[in-house]
């Protein structure tokens, strides 16, 4: 199982919008497919080339290499503190990757997929450069939106071409650019318009909004996308005759995936490892993008594999998430619209936000995010339900029972329906993961919780401890059982805090190594735990106060 995320483009730090799109989610099934004992490898990396990265390190004055030096250690750390479990978070400048994108476009120059033809491209005068992808913005042809990148629209999604543009102007100097000619190579995908369709067809999959996306466009008439820039930053163009120009930052991207796989299984010491993942009969891939990213995954990755001819896996899944919007607009940097990565760690810890995430996952229609209804998830799902539940019960057995699992002389009905309540919510929840419906699992997960907080307020065992001693103990029992199944159900989402709840019950290791199916085993009559503490805390302050603390926090890293 190949888990992979979208390359985080780190002309800026992402923000959480980008996250749950991408790595979160990619952590999420990466963490709970190693607990379904699959052999899983979960590779990202830093997409530290193309126009954006350019136009940021032109800002800065720096240079681009300086700029991703910078941005790469900065993100990769803050991954870490996210709690992401890559086994390989690489770079786009990396050389295993810069050879393996030259090798395999030479591949498929060979096979007749790519051809270069004298175009015309959009040049600024003033600037005396041409101007590919993000260098240039106007109104997209399709759907009119004022703000079209010269590569894509963000509104429609269409891919486009710079020359498409309507009233385009340089995004350096803001100047009207003029047509001037010049030669691109480009990638053929007409050619590859039937099998990508059999392929998409054929995929089970694939979301509907991928799907769909997907079809139609292959349904419009797949044009043939140039593959080189005139760019300076970014990998050399290797064919004959493409001197002076590189390679187009999408299409070294999405091959990343294959070269960090690479990377991963030389490091390891296993070099040919890495055709089990992108060859092997029984391999699967799994993408996770946001919807900007739909066909850089269904069409041009799958061209590209499809055009070297050497039987590649085409991707398994592609999770397509919608947009987060924060209180109801697109997240903007320049605007200071929206939170970012590093942000949200200095103000709550990082399973809240994993938690909020993930049960908030914009999975249907682009989810909204406030503070309101950040608080209201938090107190309601993870601090008086989940949290209250787990502590009740834990802190329970620590006073009243000497610390130990009390022992279940005798089950009732109601006592046997919880305990096979486990069991349902336990596997509804894989079978939601295994789906990629994150957002439902993590629902699913709070719904198990919720089980468990009803079934101790209907049996009050503080009351029963004082009319029958066993029938409290049996309540217990349960209960715990309720608690262990959350310790390993939450793992994949909320990692820390489901450790917390593994030492607390006072198992061996660590609830990472264990596996997903031992949500079911029992804790034993007698078995000892450890002394509870609260896992949450009650958000009381306002969305007013959260803002301004907000506004602190930026104020201390601007100066940091
Ligand atoms: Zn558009
Ligand atoms: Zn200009």
């Amino acid at each position: 199982m190949l888990v992979t995320s979208a390359w985080p483009y780190i002309n800026v730090t992402p923000h959480l919008g980008n996250l749950v799109g991408s790595v979160l989610s990619a952590d999420v099934a990466a963490r709970f497919y190693r607990l379904r004992g699959e052999e899983v490898l979960m590779v990202s990396g830093s997409d530290e080339h193309g126009t954006p990265i350019e136009v940021e390190a032109l800002k800065q004055g720096i240079t681009p290499k300086a700029l991703t030096d910078r941005n790469h250690a900065y993100v990769a750390e803050l991954f870490k503190r996210w709690g992401a479990s890559f086994d390989n978070y690489t770079r786009t400048e990396n050389p295993v990757h810069k050879e393996f994108v030259q090798e395999f476009l030479m591949k498929i120059y060979r096979n007749g997929y790519i051809f270069a033809e004298e175009s015309r491209m959009l040049y600024c005068e003033r600037d005396q450069r041409f101007l590919p992808d993000r260098f240039v913005e106007g109104k997209c042809p399709y759907c009119g939106y004022e703000h079209a990148r010269g590569d894509q629209c963000d509104r429609c999604g269409r891919l486009l071409e710079t020359t498409f543009l309507v009233e385009p102007h340089c995004v350096i100097c803001g100047n009207l650019p003029v047509v001037k000619a010049t030669k691109h190579w480009y990638i053929d995908l007409s050619q590859l318009a039937e099998p990508l369709s059999e392929y998409i067809k054929a995929n089970r999959q694939l979301p509907a909004n991928a799907k769909n996306f997907s079809l139609n466009w292959i349904q419009e008439g797949l044009k043939a996308r140039a593959v080189t820039r005139d760019v300076e930053w970014g990998i050399p163009a290797p064919f004959p005759g493409a001197e002076g120009k590189t390679v187009y930052v999408w299409v070294e991207a999405v091959l990343g995936y294959v070269s960090a796989t690479i990377e991963y299984c030389r490091r390891v010491g296993k070099p040919e490892l890495w055709r089990e993942f992108w060859f092997g009969k029984d391999a699967r891939s799994l993408f996770f993008v946001g919807k900007d990213n739909i066909p850089f995954h269904t069409i041009l990755l799958p061209a590209l594999l499809l055009a070297s001819g050497e039987g590649y896996n085409l991707p398994w899944n592609v999770s397509a998430t919608e947009f987060l919007q924060f209180k109801g607009e697109k997240a903007s940097k320049s605007r200071r619209i929206g939170i970012w990565i590093d942000e949200a760690l200095e103000l709550f810890p990082v399973d809240y936000w994993r938690f909020f995430l993930v049960a908030t996952r914009p999975e249907a229609k682009d989810a909204n995010f406030s503070w309101e209804f950040f608080a209201d998830k938090i107190n309601a799902d993870l601090n008086d339900t989940f949290g209250n539940f787990v502590h009740r019960t834990l802190t329970f057995i620590n006073s009243r029972f000497d610390g130990a699992v009390p022992q279940a002389e005798q089950l009732t009905m109601e006592d046997e329906a919880v305990l096979q309540g486990i069991r349902e919510k336990v596997e509804t929840m894989a079978e939601e993961l295994e789906a990629a419906k994150l957002q439902s699992a993590a629902n699913t997960l709070i719904s198990l919780s919720r089980l468990g907080n009803q079934y101790l307020n209907e049996k009050e065992p503080w009351n029963l401890l004082k009319t029958d001693r066993a029938r409290a103990a049996a309540v217990l029992y349960v209960a715990a059982q309720v608690v262990k199944a959350l310790a390993v159900a939450s793992a994949p989402i909320m990692p820390g805090t489901a450790e917390q709840m593994w030492q607390t019950l006072g198992l061996a290791g660590s609830v990472h190594w264990c596996r997903w199916s031992d949500a079911l085993e029992p804790l034993e009559e007698g078995h000892k735990i450890a002394k509870a503490s609260p896992l949450f805390r009650k958000i009381d302050s306002t969305a007013e106060q959260l803002d301004e603390l907000l506004a602190k926090v930026r104020e201390k890293m601007a100066n940091a």
